[in-house]
């Protein structure tokens, strides 16, 4: 098995690294019926989804794409919201990324279905690849402080990786977003003052200022921006340019933002997202931070 050690091979496009923190795969068989209904609704067509989900299953294509974006690096979060087996996620996300360190794995853990998080978080890591964790409260339906979880985060903080949680509103289905209250990150960033912590969509939907609190509060917890209208950001985040340190971009790349009021579901637009941020009214060294140079912290990249 090709293990990825090093990530030298950087290829810079812009001066600085453009690093997409919030990717997911793209094959048809990690979505449910249900999912593949709201996907498909951004398409001309069903028949025009299928194939771009085809076309992007393979890697190849992906880092095709991320070269025409100027992207040099891509999260590839493991998600078990599609799927129950998520350790099946975890080996299509390995495969996936194993063929370039541009493409970087986060697994997922469900704690109702792996009993020893904490040892299989290890087996995952270091004989994996595996270089993040990524949790979903709102789809698996557990509190993020809930104590059960407690030997994972400290092997998280002990292995020095990143944990993303999704949090706020999802339109998928048996999602209960009261778990996706970033409130609860209060505790884990108490009980655990040096794990990184990051909030996916930052608290998307009524705890905007919740998540924000939780930036102003902890040093360790992160904003990850996927999900969100880019345009609205600093609507959003007023605070987000003196914050800086602690946003990331992210896309949540193939899934379409989709608006609850109309319902409708609209394909994201990665180019016209990095070109929104760079022109939002931050300085361009918060813009920098945002766009890749907090992630690379993050990762531990050269
Ligand atoms: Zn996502």
């Amino acid at each position: 098995m090709l293990q990825v050690t090093n990530f030298t091979r950087l290829v810079v496009f812009n001066e600085l690294p453009i690093i997409d923190f919030h990717v997911h795969l793209s094959e048809i068989e990690t979505l449910t019926a249900n999912i593949i209904e709201l996907l498909a609704g951004a398409y001309p067509s069903r028949g025009e989804f299928f194939a771009f989900c085809k076309d992007y299953s393979d890697p190849h294509n992906y880092l095709q794409l991320m070269d025409q974006l100027g992207v040099d690096y891509a999260v590839v979060l493991a998600g078990s919201k599609t799927m129950p087996a998520s350790m099946a996620m975890n080996e299509l996300v390995e495969n996936f990324c194993r063929v370039s360190p541009r493409l970087i794995p986060f697994c997922t853990l469900n704690p109702y279905r792996h009993p020893h998080m904490d040892k299989t978080l290890v087996d995952l890591c270091q004989n994996h690849g595996f270089k993040g964790l990524k949790l979903y409260p709102t789809y698996n339906h557990f509190y993020p402080n809930d104590h059960i979880l407690y030997p994972v985060y400290a092997t998280a903080n002990r292995l020095n990786i990143p944990v993303s949680f999704h949090t706020g509103t999802s339109i998928f289905a048996n999602s209960r977003i009261k778990y996706g209250n970033p409130l609860y990150f209060d505790d884990l960033a108490v009980d655990f003052p040096e794990m990184k912590i990051i909030m996916a969509h930052g608290g998307r939907g009524p705890w905007f200022e919740e998540a924000m609190t939780m930036v102003r509060l902890h040093k360790n917890v992160y904003i990850d921006i996927s999900g969100l209208p880019p345009q609205k950001l600093l609507q959003t985040f007023p605070d987000m340019g003196r914050f800086a340190d602690q946003f990331l971009f992210g896309t949540d790349w193939p899934t379409p933002i989709f608006n609850l009021v109309n319902r409708k579901a609209t394909v994201i637009d990665v180019e016209k997202s990095l070109n929104t941020i760079r022109n939002l009214g931050i300085s361009p060294v918060a813009a920098a931070k945002i766009l890749g140079e907090n992630a690379q912290q993050l990762l531990g990249l050269a």
